[in-house]
């Protein structure tokens, strides 16, 4: 049966690439094909939008340019600052949060099996940094702390400023994971003292394929990708142009609406929130109640699967997840919903669902009204019998 509604609430997982961003886009892949690294008239204008586009990333963080490097992604970011950092520094011990995204939790455990010492702090149920535990783990000298700014999957967001002044304090180089937290979020890495920060386009409406890492001017970091004398020698790589200048256009767009974007955004979020606890029974929300992303919703579904509800909400029209893309293929327990003690109960149960620009009431609405009989659905055919337990939550 063909479904003429498509709801997409997967927007932690990618955005769409905005009109604006692909018309900045293309004539640099058809007129303006230049090497931005040629000596020429067409390298010429290559290397000037490749350096408005640095212009714009750093403005939205409030760094320098040349404290910008463009990447392959977020993925890439994250491994080149966590194994550089480490492999320049003699101090060979990092700390990560417990519930970073994978392309830092299997990075630092790379960096284990390559004779680094690995501790994770703490979070707590909300997901926010244990304060306490990051002193401690201080104790011991530390090269790098790495903690994302936002949660991907219940889209915890931490107090990045308090965090950063403690590793500032204590002399630690401090890095963060912005990627879901850049319109969210407003971030000033001179003011807040962070040392590297990760950023990726897909996640703000640009291209894919396409990062930052940002890292404070004079940090000793080692090169991860060897080649050509691209980025000052730091990371080489003929440059992806066209990415590059719709990643600049994304950044400059967010800039230029984050606000009025947010407050729209923030309304829908607490309205889906609300709607949700006053229609389904049993269901518990993962994450900070308003230390959250403006974007995300997160909730566990008692006594079912969390796949089981996104697969009936596909056949419905609508796209959510069971957490990140890149663990939606495995049915593996989340080790996010873990580190903030879900109990056995809801843990299989959560879904994600991460609201876009394009989100409207109506599209929540009509979620709310199909979430409502997939859960009830569901509910029958668990051989568990959960439903004294789910009328004593209502
Ligand atoms: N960090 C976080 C928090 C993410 O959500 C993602 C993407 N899911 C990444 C890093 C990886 O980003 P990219 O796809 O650009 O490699």
């Amino acid at each position: 049966m063909a479904i003429d509604r498509e709801v997409y609430l997967d927007n932690a997982a990618t955005t769409y690439c905005n009109g604006e961003v692909f018309y900045a886009m293309q004539p640099y892949f058809i007129t303006n094909y230049g090497n931005p690294n040629s000596l020429h008239q067409i390298g010429y204008t290559a290397r000037e939008a490749i350096e408005n586009a640095r212009a714009s990333v750093a403005k939205i963080i409030n760094a320098d340019p040349d404290e910008i490097y463009f990447t392959s992604g977020a993925t890439e970011a994250n491994n080149w600052v966590l194994k550089g950092i480490v492999a320049a520094s003699p101090i060979k011990r990092v700390l990560v949060s417990a519930i970073e995204h994978p392309s830092i939790t299997e990075t630092a455990r790379w960096l284990t099996e390559n004779g680094v010492e690995v501790d994770y702090i703490k979070v707590d149920e909300n997901g926010i940094i244990s304060i306490p535990d990051l002193l401690a783990k201080l104790s011991k000298p530390t090269c790098l702390v790495s903690v994302m700014t936002a949660n991907h999957e219940v889209g915890t967001v931490q107090y990045i400023n308090t965090i950063a002044n403690i590793c500032s304090k204590n002399n630690v180089y401090f890095h963060t994971d912005a990627t879901q937290a850049l319109e969210s979020v407003h971030i000033n890495v001179k003011e807040m003292q962070i040392t590297a920060l990760s950023l990726s386009g897909h996640k703000i409406y640009g291209p894919k394929g396409v990062g930052v890492l940002y890292l404070k001017r004079g940090t000793p970091i080692e090169t991860f990708i060897h080649g050509g004398y691209q980025e000052n020698g730091m990371r080489a790589g003929t440059y992806n142009l066209p990415a590059i200048v719709g990643l600049g256009k994304a950044v400059e767009i967010c800039m230029r609406d984050g606000n009025t974007n947010n407050t729209r955004m923030k309304q829908l979020r607490d309205y889906l929130i609300k709607e949700i606890e006053a229609k389904i029974p049993g269901v518990k929300l993962n994450g900070h109640r308003t230390q959250r992303l403006n974007n995300n919703v997160n909730f566990s579904f008692q006594g079912i699967s969390g796949e089981s509800i996104t697969a009936m909400l596909d056949t419905m029209g609508i796209c959510a997840s069971t957490g990140t893309a890149s663990t939606s293929e495995m049915l593996s327990r989340s080790y996010v919903l873990q580190a903030i003690g879900v109990n056995d109960d809801y843990i299989n149960g959560a879904v994600r669902f991460t609201l876009g620009r394009a989100t409207t009431k109506e599209d929540l609405d009509y979620t709310v009204a199909c979430l409502v009989n997939v859960v009830k659905k569901l509910r029958a055919l668990s051989p568990i019998n959960i439903k004294t337990e789910v009328s004593e939550n209502v």
